[in-house]
């Protein structure tokens, strides 16, 4: 039957977005356990009712590297969807506990990021718009999936913080206002996968060479903000301390060379296989017509690599602590 709100019984939060919250839920009419995704929109009942048709898609999507979806339902004035739970996380929060990724792992997760897309694509025409390490999934069968996928056009124009929408991960062209189309997917992979690999954000912050950790010049996701650097000095929202705005990321973006994975130690020895270089480079090509689509990156000579590699997703879930 049809999901309501009071057949659930919350077990846990699982984490807050700038869309909504996500907590743990056990659906009593069958015990099973879901991630139920609150979303506070600001809409009519019209469009609220128009949302909810359009979110109908995705209880069609069936794909092992896709999250599976129970339902989604009004409970004024939030919208809910239901999804299958994860039980360790996102893999934004598995590098923040663990560190960076074994490079074999970022393989796999390139596979299942590419055949998600490619699933969403070819069968349902839709581009999922927000490829990030908090939008893919692992739970301890090694299974790893894509969540959050934009479905709904409505879903994206109501929701109250507007402050939503933009993503640190968006490609050159769509943060120029352009079209963009499955192939700004393929940057957000990119620039996800080079996250995962060194355990931190790859986009440089100039200004803080003067500004004393001086231990490196990355960030983490959650330390680009809204709002002047200036101003911002050893102020602290949700927690984060504020070190570049979310302009001047964007200036870099559009203006700078891509980021690279950092494919050599301060030896001079190899960190990672020249191949995951080679495909990374190719998901960050500046020019749309240079870079990959999730066909010609299916082919890729690193993504047969990481398909025939036989490490154990199930026993490295293990290790992650949830
Ligand atoms: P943003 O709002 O910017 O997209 P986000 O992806 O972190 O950021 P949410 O989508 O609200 O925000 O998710 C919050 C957190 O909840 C995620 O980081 C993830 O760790 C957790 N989460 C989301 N969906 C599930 C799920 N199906 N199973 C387990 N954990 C989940
Ligand atoms: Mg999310």
């Amino acid at each position: 039957g049809p999901l309501r709100n009071e057949d659930f019984v919350e077990l846990e939060e699982l984490g807050l977005g700038n869309g909504g919250s996500v907590t743990k839920v056990e659906h009593k009419p069958t015990g099973l356990i879901m991630a139920k995704k609150i979303i506070l929109i600001d809409a009519k009942p019209t469009v609220r009712k128009q949302i909810l048709r359009e979110l109908h898609i995705i209880n069609d999507c069936d794909s092992p590297y896709i999250v599976k979806s129970y339902g989604a339902f009004l409970n004024e004035p939030n919208i809910c969807i239901c999804m299958q739970y994860m039980d360790k996380g996102s893999f934004d929060s598995i590098y923040k506990s663990i560190g960076p990724i074994d490079i074999r792992v970022v393989g796999k997760v390139a596979v299942c990021v590419l055949d998600g897309l490619g699933y969403l694509y070819d069968t349902h025409r839709i581009i999922h718009r927000d490829i990030k390490p908090s939008n893919i999934l692992l739970d301890s069968s090694g299974s790893i999936r894509l969540c959050d996928f934009g479905v709904s056009g409505e879903l994206v124009n109501s929701i109250a913080n507007s402050f939503v929408g933009t993503s640190i991960y968006m490609s050159p062209e769509r943060i120029q206002g352009g079209d963009y189309s499955i192939k700004s997917d393929i940057w957000s992979l990119g620039i996800t996968l080079i996250e995962l690999a060194h355990g931190r954000f790859p986009f440089n912050d100039s200004l803080s060479d003067d500004e004393g950790d001086g231990e490196d010049s990355y960030l983490r996701p959650d330390q680009v903000i809204m709002g002047s650097k200036r101003k911002s000095r050893g102020v602290s929202l949700h927690g984060s301390k504020l070190t570049m705005s979310i302009i001047e990321l964007m200036h870099q973006i559009v203006k700078e060379p891509p980021p690279r994975l950092l494919d050599l130690n301060p030896d001079g020895s190899r960190r990672f296989p020249e191949e995951a270089a080679l495909f990374i480079d190719s998901c960050l090509e500046k020019e749309t017509s240079d870079r990959g689509t999730p066909r010609t990156l299916r082919s890729f000579p690193w993504i047969n690599m990481a398909r025939a590699d036989p490490i154990d997703l199930k026993a490295w879930a293990t290790n992650v602590v949830h």
